[in-house]
């Protein structure tokens, strides 16, 4: 018996995005998405639009499954239809 479904989360959720190691995380200064440095290099912009810069100076790492579904992205302030992933939960500006 197979339970698991081809690995695709409801159609409302983007795709669960984290860093693929601890090392060199940035957050982006706007939302607080943690990625590697190599993966902020991969893509333009945040995965969320935000056209801010990201930091090396944050502290505190949130895991967010279901940004639609949890009470603490909304007490972050950012927007229930953001990328699932790791957040920081305080960013310094450089
Ligand atoms: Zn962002």
């Amino acid at each position: 018996m197979n339970l698991s479904d081809s690995g695709q989360e409801s159609s409302d959720e983007k795709a669960f995005t984290i860093p693929k190691q601890t090392k060199d995380l940035r957050a982006c200064q706007l939302c607080g998405f943690i990625l590697t440095q190599e993966q902020w290099n991969k893509n333009s912009q945040c995965l969320n639009g935000c056209s801010a810069d990201y930091t090396k100076i944050f502290t505190g790492v949130i895991c967010v499954m279901k940004p639609s579904k949890s009470w603490v992205v909304k007490k972050l302030g950012n927007q229930r239809n953001i990328h699932p992933g790791l957040y920081a939960i305080d960013v310094q500006a450089d």
